[in-house]
């Protein structure tokens, strides 16, 4: 876990959900993979062409951009694909419930934050990726509210999303916390904007929220 910061008086918690509500690596992977296939297709070159193409592209950008990698997202759209699109392969292809199970320390942990803390989930995903996600892990009661990429139009590291939390949470953004997986995505924009962020690392991390808030 790394604090980035902390506010004095805590009234709410944005999470992120994939990587960080859940650990599997192997259901990330799965989405990373669906998603490259799906673009593949769509460039309608042969893979290996196409897949050099998508390094090329990473490399080009990382460089233009001191050093930081593209989001997928960023990836889709310099071929063309818009976030409508993404939204839908995501939808229709994402098995979150082929991956995940029932967590019930995270169900305790998320118990006792609800309970001082208004909570939120802002994720790059789909709002019925997100639900299914939330769904399986048993911690979707949780989350009244949820923006996802086909509500927020908007792809974090964007302000957009935390922004619509914020205003449906009712709270300042000085009095919020983000609490996600990566720094660059999840943290750095909303902890300029004068929100709290807290980067967790593994499972344990979020585990431990409830004591590390105090
Ligand atoms: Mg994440």
């Amino acid at each position: 876990m790394k604090i980035v910061t902390i506010p004095e008086k805590i009234e709410g918690l944005i999470f992120d959900i994939d990587l960080t509500l859940y650990g599997s690596k192997e259901y990330y992977k799965s989405q990373i993979d669906l998603l490259t296939n799906e673009l593949i297709n769509e460039i309608g070159m042969p893979f290996d062409e196409a897949m050099e193409d998508i390094t090329r592209f990473r490399k080009e950008y990382a460089n233009t951009h001191g050093g930081r990698k593209p989001a997928l997202g960023q990836v889709f759209l310099h071929y063309g694909v818009g976030i409508e699109r993404n939204c839908e392969w995501r939808t229709r292809l994402f098995r979150p419930e082929d991956y995940l199970v029932y967590d019930e320390r995270l169900v305790r942990t998320l118990e006792l934050l609800s309970v001082r803390y208004s909570l939120a989930a802002v994720t790059n995903n789909t709002t019925a990726i997100a639900a299914r996600t939330l769904d399986v892990l048993g911690v979707r009661r949780f989350f009244p509210i949820i923006v996802a990429l086909d509500r927020s139009l908007a792809v974090k590291p964007s302000m957009i999303p935390f922004e619509i939390a914020l205003s449906e949470m009712k709270k300042p953004v000085a009095c919020v916390v983000s609490v996600g997986d990566r720094m660059e995505v999840d943290l750095e924009v909303p902890v300029k904007h004068g929100m709290g962020g807290i980067l967790v690392e593994k499972m344990e991390d979020v585990y431990a929220l409830p004591d590390v808030l105090g």
